[in-house]
């Protein structure tokens, strides 16, 4: 490696090392922001490419500070330094707000003149004004002073919601029997007290097996109950007052409500095209399900006779019953492919080939000893650096999330990024493996992409709706059987055989409708909560569960104060969905072979390594030399 290469973040080794880095290093770089800001606030004599030079210094800045605050917020396992690091986060996003607003920066952008710019600097102005005027730098100054205020506020209602979910770990006692069902290695983890009761709690590691395979009905009711409840009732006023703040808001900015601010910069481009979109899903999927739900509903009947429907806590339990019983998938054989340690050599080798870069292990410091860090290298090159946190541990993030700890500025700093996952040490469910290829979709996209000359545009700084896009085409090598043979061993060394494979891709075919109707509750959910604002958020939410999905909600349970998403993704879960319609179609440039070095070639350069750089519809259509459809989305759900 050359020394003119970035060198990567060195991260502290002890307690006092980690509270230097979530105070004294963004505080330097806010003091970089307000040199920038005071420069670029009398730019008179500075040419336009100058005046987007130093933006983007002030982007690369802010990034630097802010994405490793974030993370810290989310993992480190001492609770004053993630506290730091969250009072970190309100202060750069307020200065990112503020800046929005200021007239003397905005004055340097609107009278810039666009004439002699390249290409990417013509897109970098034109987005800087756009995000000015979102900003509401064109209102009165009353205006202007309740739009800082309103976005300080939704700053600290969205860290709260978070927090409440992340430290709201629940417990409940079942007696042993209780258990049934659930695999040896499970109940030897799980044994009882001396009054015979055995604790579950509401993290993956419990929840996934208990919602997969307790027969007990009361068991799996019980855990679903208390992992919806999860962060209630904490979150109900705070997400009252988040929607009522996010509709202040964007009234303000001229927006008809919260969706359609935040659809704006997205794909789909307005507000109202979500429902529209969400009702092109409905349609597809309402027939299938309803095909799908009578089978559920006549298995749950043969265990519980007075049983008039199926409720989301036999959801899982059922699917992975009909597979076992009708497809002859057995869950528990299938786990026992995927002990960890081979699931994460597997997972580094498929993507290692794919994307022709290798992970070299670093030993270095990090925030907690489970995290394992590689450099990505290609030709003798480093071209990153990721972080694994995969496993579960007291108040760290509770799902599976990539966050970025660098912004990779090309020539400047090098790409890192993170996975914060909650795996078991033992052996992975097969969806536990589908997410891991799904959440390393967003890590190389992070890494590939993040060699940009602006900030503004690396890693996945792309449109927010195209952003699952990458991450769920990766889960199609969780189902290739080639794929899956090069790493998924027994305990006995036999790989996994092609045969159950293939029994699994036709088994997992049954309940994708059901699933979709499910998505199609979380969107009408994150959409409607957001432009209609029900004074009764429960009742809501109970409805637009009970309007999208067959499979029915828990009654009382209030599952919106645990939908973590509703902060980051707002009114837009429907990403999902959409990223999805793109996902089935860029794989069918595949053509079944999922290991085509010269299409893979083709996707990481048009796509990947694109980063925001372009336009995501240009993206897609370069790659598959065409305009994305519909098609492909639609073939899958009908179970091919
Ligand atoms: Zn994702």
């Amino acid at each position: 490696m050359t020394s003119s290469e970035p060198a990567p973040l060195l991260l502290p080794a002890d307690a006092a090392g980690w509270r230097t880095f979530v105070t004294d290093r963004p505080a330097e770089r806010r003091a970089r922001v307000a040199a920038i800001d005071e420069r670029l606030s009398r730019a008179d004599d500075l040419s336009t490419s100058e005046r987007l030079e130093l933006w983007n210094d002030a982007d690369l800045a802010i990034g630097e500070a802010l994405a490793p605050s974030h993370l810290v917020s989310e993992s480190h396992p001492d609770a004053e330094i993630r506290a730091a690091a969250e009072a970190e986060v309100r202060e750069l996003e307020a200065l990112q707000a503020g800046r929005l607003l200021d007239r003397a920066l905005w004055r340097a952008f609107a009278d810039a003149d666009p004439a002699g710019l390249a290409a990417d600097e013509l897109r970098l102005l034109e987005k800087i004004r756009r995000d000015f005027r979102r900003g509401g730098v064109d209102l009165d100054d009353d205006a202007r002073e309740r739009v800082r205020l309103l976005t300080e506020r939704d700053t600290e209602l969205s860290q709260a919601f978070s927090r409440n979910i992340r430290e709201g770990r629940r417990e409940i006692r079942v007696p042993v029997d209780g258990l049934d069902g659930l695999p040896d290695d499970f109940r030897a983890a799980h044994p009882a007290d001396e009054e015979g009761m055995v604790t579950l709690t509401t993290e993956y590691t419990d929840l996934m097996p208990v919602r997969e395979y307790a027969r007990d009905r009361r068991t799996r009711i019980a855990l679903v109950s208390a992992y919806n409840d999860l962060a209630w009732p904490e979150n109900e006023a705070i997400l009252a007052e988040l929607l009522a703040v996010r509709e202040e808001l964007s009234r303000l900015l001229g927006f008809t409500d919260w969706a359609d601010y935040e659809a704006d910069t997205r794909m789909i481009g307005s507000g109202a095209a979500i429902p529209t979109f969400l009702s092109r899903v409905d349609e597809v999927s309402a027939a299938a399900a309803q095909d799908e739900y009578a089978r559920v509903l006549r298995r749950l009947q043969q265990d519980e006779p007075a049983a008039s429907e199926v409720a989301i806590a036999d959801f899982w339990y059922l699917l992975g019953t009909l597979k076992r019983e009708e497809y002859d998938v057995d869950a528990q054989e299938v786990r026992s492919y995927f002990p960890f340690p081979r699931v994460l050599d597997g997972v580094l080798g498929v993507t290692g080939r794919l994307l022709e870069i290798d992970y070299v292990p670093v030993s270095v410091a990090a925030w907690h000893e489970d995290v394992r860090t590689y450099d990505v290298v290609r030709d003798g090159r480093r071209l990153g650096r990721i972080h694994l946190d995969l496993h579960p541990r007291d108040g760290k993030y509770n799902h599976a999330a990539c966050f970025g700890l660098v912004p990779g500025v090309r020539g400047r700093t090098l790409p890192e990024a993170v996975l914060l996952c909650n795996f078991p040490r033992g052996l992975l469910e097969h969806d536990q493996v589908v997410t891991f290829f799904h959440e390393f979709g967003h890590l190389v996209h992070d890494i590939l992409g993040g060699h940009q000359r602006w900030a503004r545009f690396t890693g996945i700084e792309t449109e927010w709706d195209f952003v699952e896009a990458p991450s769920q085409l990766l889960e199609e090598w969780a189902w290739d059987a080639d794929v899956l043979a090069s790493f998924a061993v027994n305990a006995a060394g036999e790989p996994i055989p092609a045969d159950l494979v293939a029994r699994m891709r036709t088994a997992d075919a049954f309940g994708r409708a059901l699933e979709v109707r499910r998505q199609l509750g979380h969107a009408t959910t994150s959409y409607h909560l957001h432009v209609d604002r029900p004074d009764d958020i429960a009742a809501a939410t109970e409805r637009y569960c009970r309007k999208s999905s067959p499979v029915q909600p828990l009654p009382g349970s209030h599952s919106y104060a645990g939908f973590g998403h509703l902060t980051g993704y707002g009114a837009c879960y429907y990403t999902y969905q959409w990223s999805l319609v793109i996902a089935r179609d860029l794989l069918t440039a595949f053509d079944g072979d999922l290991m085509d070095p010269e299409v893979a070639r083709r996707y990481r350069s048009e796509i990947l390594e694109q980063g925001g750089s372009r336009d995501a519809v240009d993206l897609v259509e370069a790659f598959l030399g065409r305009p994305t459809r519909f098609e492909a989305y639609r073939d899958w759900l009908a179970g091919s």
